[in-house]
Parts: C-alpha cells; structure tokens; sequence
C-alpha cells in the first residue's frame, strides 16, 4: 500500500484499536497490580483483565495514549508519519492529517511518541509496527 493509503485505512478507528490491542499482546501485557501476564479481553469495555486478580488495565495504559483523550488511530497516523519523514514531523502537518481540532493534545502527544521512537529500537519498532500493519490493515482492506 502507498504510505497515503496506509494512513487513509488507520483512519478506521475500530480497526485501529484492533491492531493497537494486537501490538500490545506482541509485547505482552504485565498486570500492574500482582505482574502476571495473561489475560482476558473485555470486548465491551476494551480493557485487558489479569486472569490471576481480576486486575483491569485499558487500552491505552502504559502506552503513548495513556493520559489522553485522542482517538487509537493517532497511533499509527504518527507513527507512519515518523516514520516515513525521518522523525521530523511538525505539529501542524499532524493537525491537518487527523484533522483535530486542538493544538495542545497533539503537541504532548506527538512528543511522547518522538520519545517511544527513540526508546524503542528502530528495528523492533519497525518490525513490530510493520507487521502489526500487514496484519490488520493490508489484509483486512484485501478481504472486504
Ligand atoms: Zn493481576
């Protein structure tokens, strides 16, 4: 897919809460109450529950959302933005991609994510994001 089309099918927010709930069971989810790793998918509430205490953590907990109110799609929009440009995006290219009404939000949020990039290992980040990509957004656009 063309990196356009790419960020036009992130757009899908279900699709992407999908794939960002599969990048996270990539990594594995630590409970934060007791550090166990399984759990269970609460559909309805889009929260991970730890199977040994019930314990819930969100979608977004422990990740570059968390905090914030901006939709998972945000995700994979900076991130194919960063990626793409060399880690040089500016708030206001970001702004007029997602179409967002406020400055502010983006302006910690796509910090946080500059900050993720650098954290993570570009080949791992690229791996992982890739994959997680051909996963859900190139082969479901292929099937439907
Ligand atoms: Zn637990």
């Amino acid at each position: 897919m063309l990196p356009q089309e790419l960020l036009t099918s992130f757009k899908n927010e279900a699709l992407a809460e999908e794939a960002f709930k599969g990048l996270r069971l990539r990594k594995g989810v630590t409970c934060k109450k007791c550090g166990g790793r399984h759990h269970y998918w609460l559909a309805s509430k889009k929260q991970f529950q730890c199977k040994q205490c019930r314990f819930r953590t969100t979608l977004q907990s422990g990740t570059v959302l968390q905090g914030s109110k901006l939709p998972v799609s945000y995700f994979f929009i900076g991130l194919q933005m960063l990626m793409e440009k060399g880690k040089r995006i500016s708030i206001e290219e970001f702004q007029k991609e997602t179409g967002h009404k406020y400055y502010d939000p983006l302006w910690d949020f796509v910090h946080k994510l500059k900050d993720y990039v650098r954290k993570n290992e570009p080949e791992v980040l690229e791996k992982d994001f890739t994959e997680v990509v051909d996963t859900y957004f190139v082969t479901h656009r292929q099937v439907s």
